[in-house]
């Protein structure tokens, strides 16, 4: 039995506490963990708990009481029951509360601020140690910082030796990234007070060896709607729940496939804190799988760019988990799973870029904090190799189960971490060594981004990328020449063009490169290589690959997305280059230089023009159709020319100029060259009420771009017949569920309407967009009003879904989405090329485009409404001779044989047949007909990176139509060109099709 301890007991104890580390004894953690039987216990915070937790095997004896503490609040404090209650699910704010009214309370609790989320709302993270530890927290993170960048200690074993007996090391938890996911904060509050009050010998040992650091709530904004969510569900308990529309401010599930673009505060944050602290362990914690799958140690194929040290700390961990969550008795506890590690995306993939390791559980949530029956499928519950004690069918599960699963993994995987604290430093140490020593171990020596780039704009965005994952960059101080393999993705495109065939010979034969002064240098000699050459690399998921459900995206290969060049060279003289760090945010300069009335801006594809065109006023821009000379210098294809601007805004120009980072020369007279106009048209944005995740990287890319739009729904569209007065341009990009009938038809409308607005009783919904009901779709009104609008003249974008549903619902005749049979791609990314490189849709791109395909969609062209559609070449019917030799019926002449019909590329449409003119009305007249603009690469040189199988289904298939319709026209994708802020490259396609769209139709024509 626990019983309350007398207070010499604590005054002992006490001046224990105060000695810092290295003079307190070395608290050993016990070989078996348990609390202590003087532990004293909150006797009816302990009832609760037992009452909350559905079964007994549901808890362990590690969370199965509350300690008590006369002087430090508990959680009930904040949610006025224990952690995990039924019923309760505190706001942030009430969080963030918690935390603070605990640090008040303990010497063992600090909390820091780390930033604040899109909506403004705090993040925090919370340090959870003893007194000393965070006494002599900053000598400690001094001592760290040397382990993590061994070039401090000249790389010496021996200094390493002693900071790594004398250091404390950081396990860095994270809470509810993913909204719907709840569980978390209640458990890591609760958790924190633990650490902080009791006494039991394995926590005292984990206080005095370990800093536990906590981010209780990652995802602050769409916490605080899910919680807006579920009140109202407990307020209604008879209705529908509203759908949780919107998580964060701009993603939903997509909020932890950050990591690698680096878009979203709590990205930025979260990497900040954990290098900040030099944490060795970064813990992200999800709720989706019954009832504790530790799931990093996951299946194959792991991620090619990290250390396989780290790869057996994962299972370090994980069975470590397994193995004493098993003898505690807790079913359904299993690390090995279907999950693989390939995509360096996620949150706590971050660890494992930077020389941490990198974890993630999920546990099983109900979504809410209601204690409900469920029904698990078979595959869930079945016992396998890996799942000795697998969950059960059906069981009744509370959200104090799901706290005390995380809780009880958290504890036992903090006790290993307090246990085993030197050999994990001792691996961090090496890690970070081995990240050092790359370039002589297993390469390359650095990446190499060339000064003259033809994108010197997205090559920015790159290296602010990495500048963003704390990667250093130097840049050349003088033009050096270095050994290059010669890879097709290392030449510029006219000497690939005369290289096809040593391409295809992949030859690897070294030869001298020179790179001009100022060209940047990612050195492989520094502590996060990996995260560098992750993202710089390319990758390879092989068809064979035994793992045939990729997780995520297979292929991400930054410098193809972004459509700017980064050499990977092995030879090791380049890290004798003469060079300079780079300490500031790499950005390019803007502004207006030379004199005269005329303006002219290079066209360079960038994000930052697209942003210019709205600063620029009521000026006149064109572009110019073809490249032409002025002023003594050369300018591309599609560079603006713009007039008018009156003389007192050519100030106004050049802050936004400057402030885009776009150089504009002032020039006394236009060039005489052929040109578009380019509009400042008015744009919508559309989204559904059913998914918001995938528009929402469109939305974040207009926002940081800051260019006017509004943002409107499906509903809004099937209320207005007149949507052509407002917009110009309506962009709808993917909706995601890979159903785009349900655009059409919304929710199920019977029951009660599901609102999604700002009441009282739901402060933070609405906001963003709000409606009385969720469940209305376009519905065939939303559907005519859209055809409407393209009718009298507007632009519609169609992308994946909605383009299919675009085409499904008749507005695209002749064109259809092509039927693969065995072709796969899973997030891939692909050779793309323009069939007309003069169009204004490849304004400030090259002959061809990496382009990012989410499933191998294309489509397929017919001058017919009706049939018309190329045929696969058949073998010839049975007869005499052999298979290329034509049949002769016996007894009458042979007839002559059939034309060759006109060679028709697999991105055009074929001409129509005898046959098929007989059908009057089925031929789409020439000036309607689709066109492309856009098609994939030959099957050759198709993938770029990630996974593709019988690609030959895709090459040269169309990726992008332009559709003309009444007036105007359709542009539909089968490719996203807007995803995950790691496609800049494709994102001129989006911008040129917005600024020049009055081109697209009318010009489109004449050529035709
Ligand atoms: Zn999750």
């Amino acid at each position: 039995m626990r019983r309350f301890v007398f207070p010499v007991f604590w005054a002992v104890l006490l001046l224990v506490s105060l000695l810092p580390a290295s003079l307190a004894a070395q608290t050993r953690v016990p070989a078996e963990l348990k609390p202590s039987a003087e532990q004293p216990i909150d006797a009816g915070a302990t009832a609760k708990i037992r009452r909350y937790t559905t079964a007994p095997e549901f808890n362990s004896p590690l969370t199965d009481y509350l300690p008590a503490s006369a002087t430090v609040p508990s959680p009930s404090a904040v949610l006025g029951d224990v952690a995990g209650a039924p019923g309760i699910l505190p706001y942030t704010a009430e969080v963030n509360r918690y935390f603070r009214m605990l640090a008040a309370a303990s010497p063992r609790v600090r909390v820091i601020s780390i930033g604040t989320s899109e909506e403004g709302r705090e993040r925090i993270a919370v340090a959870v140690s003893s007194e000393a530890n965070l006494e002599h927290q900053e000598e400690n993170t001094a001592r760290l910082a040397q382990l993590a960048d061994p070039r401090l200690l000249k790389m010496d074993d021996a200094q390493a030796a002693s900071l790594i007996t004398s250091s404390v090391p950081v396990y860095y938890i994270t809470g509810t990234i993913h909204s719907p996911e709840t569980g978390a904060p209640t458990a890591l509050m609760e958790l924190a007070y633990r650490l902080a009050v009791d006494e039991s010998p394995y926590i005292r040992a984990i206080r005095e060896h370990v800093i536990t650091l906590i981010t209780p709530v990652v995802e602050v904004d769409g916490r605080d709607r899910m919680v807006d969510v579920y009140r109202w569900h407990l307020a209604h308990p008879k209705a529908n729940v509203p759908l949780l529309s919107y998580w964060g401010h701009y993603v939903a599930h997509d909020n932890n496939r950050d990591a690698m673009g680096m878009t979203l505060s709590l990205s930025r944050q979260v990497l900040d804190t954990y290098l900040a602290w030099h944490a060795q362990v970064l813990h992200d914690l999800h709720e989706s799988v019954p009832f504790l799958y530790d799931n990093t140690v996951g299946d194959g194929p792991y991620n090619a760019w990290v250390d396989p040290i780290l790869t057996n700390e994962w299972q370090m961990f994980g069975w470590t988990n397994v193995a004493q969550m098993t003898k505690l008795g807790m079913p359904g506890v299993f690390t090995h799973g279907d999950f693989d590690t390939w995509s360096p995306g996620y949150l706590m993939f971050m660890a494992a870029m930077h020389n941490g390791v990198s974890r993630l559980y999920e546990t099983f949530g109900n979504g809410g904090a209601d204690t409900e029956t469920r029904e698990l499928d078979a595959s869930a519950t079945s016992r396998t190799w890996y799942r000795q004690n697998p969950p059960y069918r059906t069981v009744s599960w509370s959200q104090r189960n799901n706290n005390n699963y995380e809780e009880t993994g958290l504890l036992i995987s903090l006790a290993f971490t307090a246990e085993n604290r030197e050999l994990l430093l001792r691996s961090f140490w090496e890690k970070s060594k081995r990240s050092i020593t790359k370039p002589e171990r297993e390469g390359p020596a650095a990446y190499v981004l060339p000064a003259d780039d033809r994108r010197p704009g997205a090559q920015a965005e790159l290296l602010r990328v990495l500048q963003l994952q704390h990667v250093e960059i130097s840049r050349a101080d003088r033009p050096f020449t270095v050994a290059v393999e010669r890879d097709k993705d290392t030449d510029t495109d006219k000497d690939r063009d005369k290289n096809k065939d040593t391409d295809k010979a992949k030859d690897k034969t070294p030869t001298p490169r020179t790179f001009p002064a100022g060209s940047y240098v990612v050195r492989m000699d520094q502590p996060f290589s990996r995260a560098a050459d992750a993202l710089l690399d390319r990758q390879y998921w092989s068809p064979d690959d035994p793992q045939k459900h990729p997780y995520d995206d297979t292929g991400w290969c930054f410098p193809a997305l972004f459509d700017t060049e980064a050499v990977r060279v092995t030879d090791r003289q380049v890290l004798a280059a003469p060079m300079s760090r780079v300490e500031a945010p790499v950005r390019l300069r803007g502004g207006v230089s030379g004199s005269g009335p005329v303006l002219l801006v290079a066209q360079r594809g960038d994000d930052a023009m697209f942003r210019l065109r709205y600063g620029l006023g009521d000026a006149t821009v064109d572009a110019a159709a073809e490249p032409f000379k002025a002023a003594g210098r050369d300018y591309p294809r599609g560079t603006w020319i713009v007039r008018g601007a009156p003389p007192e805004a050519v100030d106004a120009v050049s802050r936004a100029a400057a402030e885009a980072g776009v150089a504009v020369d002032a020039v006394a007279a236009a060039p005489k060259v052929a040109t578009r106009p380019v509009a400042k048209p008015r744009i919508a944005l559309l989204h559904t009420w059913i998914s918001t995740q995938t528009e929402g990287w469109w939305r974040q890319r207009l926002d940081l771009l800051k260019i006017p739009y509004d943002y409107i729904s499906t509903q809004n569209v099937a209320a207005d017949a007149s949507l052509a007065t407002r917009y110009d341009v309506i962009l709808f990009p993917p909706v995601g569920l890979g159903d785009p009938q349900r655009i059409v038809s919304g929710l199920p409308m019977w029951g009660e309407p599901m609102p999604w607005k700002t009441t009282p009783e739901t402060p933070n919904l609405g906001k963003i967009d709000a409606t009385d009901d969720q469940r209305p779709g376009l519905g065939f009104a939303g559907l005519d009003h859209l055809r409407q609008f393209v009718e009298q003249g507007g632009l519609l974008v169609g992308v994946e879904d909605t383009a299919q549903l675009l085409i499904a619902t008749g507005m695209a005749p002749g064109v259809r989405v092509t039927n693969a049979k065995s072709l796969r791609v899973v997030g891939s990314v692909l050779d793309a090329r323009f069939p007309d490189p003069t169009s204004p849709i490849a304004d400030g791109l090259g002959d061809r485009l990496s382009v990012y395909s989410a499933e191998g969609m294309s489509f397929e062209l017919s001058n017919a409404a009706v049939g018309g559609w190329t045929e696969d070449e058949e073998d010839r019917p049975t007869g005499r001779g052999g298979p290329k030799d034509t049949d002769v019926p016996q007894g009458r002449p042979a007839e002559p044989p059939p034309p060759t019909p006109a060679k028709v590329e697999r991105w055009e449409a074929r001409p129509l047949r005898i046959e098929e003119m007989r059908r009057k009305f089925s031929v789409i007249p020439e000036a309607l007909r689709p066109r492309t603009l856009v098609r994939f690469g030959d099957a050759d040189d198709l993938l770029v990176s990630g996974l593709l199988e019988h690609g030959g289904e895709l090459a040269r298939r169309a990726a992008v139509v332009e559709v003309p319709l009444g007036k105007g026209h359709l542009l539909l994708f089968a490719i996203n060109p807007i995803w995950r802020g790691s496609t800049i490259g494709s994102h001129p396609l989006v911008w040129n099709a917005i600024l020049q769209h009055v081109s697209f139709g009318a010009a489109g024509a004449e050529k035709r």
